[in-house]
């Protein structure tokens, strides 16, 4: 970190992590690289706005909730969340190697949900349920589970006939790639038979370094399909200049965009909600601006949906 990051940004230090009145019971959270990704020499920097705890968190707005996309609606035995057909989504990580403040399950109950002994009961349910063909490892964030852990609950999941394809959302590629699961990863994705696809979390062009190319190319070379997921931030990203050098940047590191998420309506980030008309708005801009196939779909998580809401 140099010199003028130290002395701009004394409250926010590399993993560090504090519970303080100001980060609202959810703690800061920053690692080294996405640290290094930050221009600290601007308070208004894109990244900074997602990860600096703000006064902010502590408003209570009406129409948000602890549970905004009512996941523990749809959790028949703890860890797994079964909300789609074909698709179940397991709570594989109860961490994060960085705390996005809008983040929409800041408030899940993750030591009620999260630990070995749930896993054994989420495959047993797998297992037993016919109709599942897709597994998601998602969390917390399931690469921040330690590349040992992670590759031989991967080998379990594999273990079931029925399941053919493995999704892993992560954004410890973008945000801490340097602690991205690599050789033991890079070697089962290489011989597995599933269908495998990672989804990184990837908000702002800045996001994305030699570090973050260097990685995606050794997964796609190994038969991972890579996509990407952003949520539509005000004041971080919610601008067509910047929407589109993210799908042009995403493109050219074999990254394609897939979902821009409206905010998740999680208590403590209502001053990052874009309202609906300004983002179909600027989806139609980006339409304009850029190839079908480099245009996320602009989405909304609804509950009882049973799926994605599109909004455009
Ligand atoms: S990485 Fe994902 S799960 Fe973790 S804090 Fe950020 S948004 Fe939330």
């Amino acid at each position: 970190m140099s010199q003028a990051a130290k002395n701009t940004t004394p409250d926010i230090t590399p993993n560090s992590e504090q519970n303080s009145s100001d980060s609202n019971g959810f703690p800061y959270r920053v690692p080294e690289h996405f640290l290094q990704q930050i221009d600290h020499s601007n308070p208004q920097d894109p990244l900074l706005k997602q990860v600096k705890p703000s006064r902010l968190e502590e408003v209570t707005t009406l129409g948000f909730s602890k549970d905004p996309v009512e996941d523990l609606d749809s959790n028949p035995i703890p860890s797994l969340i079964h909300k789609y057909h074909g698709r179940v989504l397991l709570i594989a990580s109860p961490k994060c190697d960085i705390h996005c403040r809008y983040c929409f399950r800041r408030h899940f109950p993750y030591s009620e949900q999260s630990n070995l002994r749930h896993w054994q009961k989420a495959i047993e349910y797998i297992k037993t349920n016919q109709s599942v063909h897709e597994v998601i490892l998602s969390g917390g964030d399931p690469m921040a589970l330690g590349e040992k852990v992670l590759v031989k609950l991967i080998n379990q999941v594999e273990s079931i006939a029925h399941v053919k394809t493995l999704r892993i959302h992560s954004r410890t590629p973008v945000a801490a790639p340097d602690k991205a699961p690599f050789q033991a990863f890079v070697s089962w994705a290489q011989q597995s038979k599933l269908n495998k696809v990672l989804v990184v979390h990837c908000n702002h062009p800045n996001e994305l370094s030699d570090q973050t190319q260097k990685l995606f190319t050794s997964y796609k070379q190994a038969g991972i399909t890579l996509l990407n997921q952003s949520v539509l931030l005000k004041e971080v990203n919610d601008s067509i200049d910047i929407l589109e050098a993210l799908s042009h940047k995403l493109f050219s590191q074999g990254v394609l965009p897939y979902y821009l998420n409206q905010l998740d309506r999680v208590q403590g980030s209502a001053h990052f909600e874009v309202d609906d008309e300004t983002a179909i708005e600027l989806h139609n801009k980006l339409k304009r601006r850029l190839a079908g196939y480099l245009v996320p779909k602009l989405v909304k998580d609804i509950p009882n949906q049973g799926s994605k809401t599109a909004l455009c």
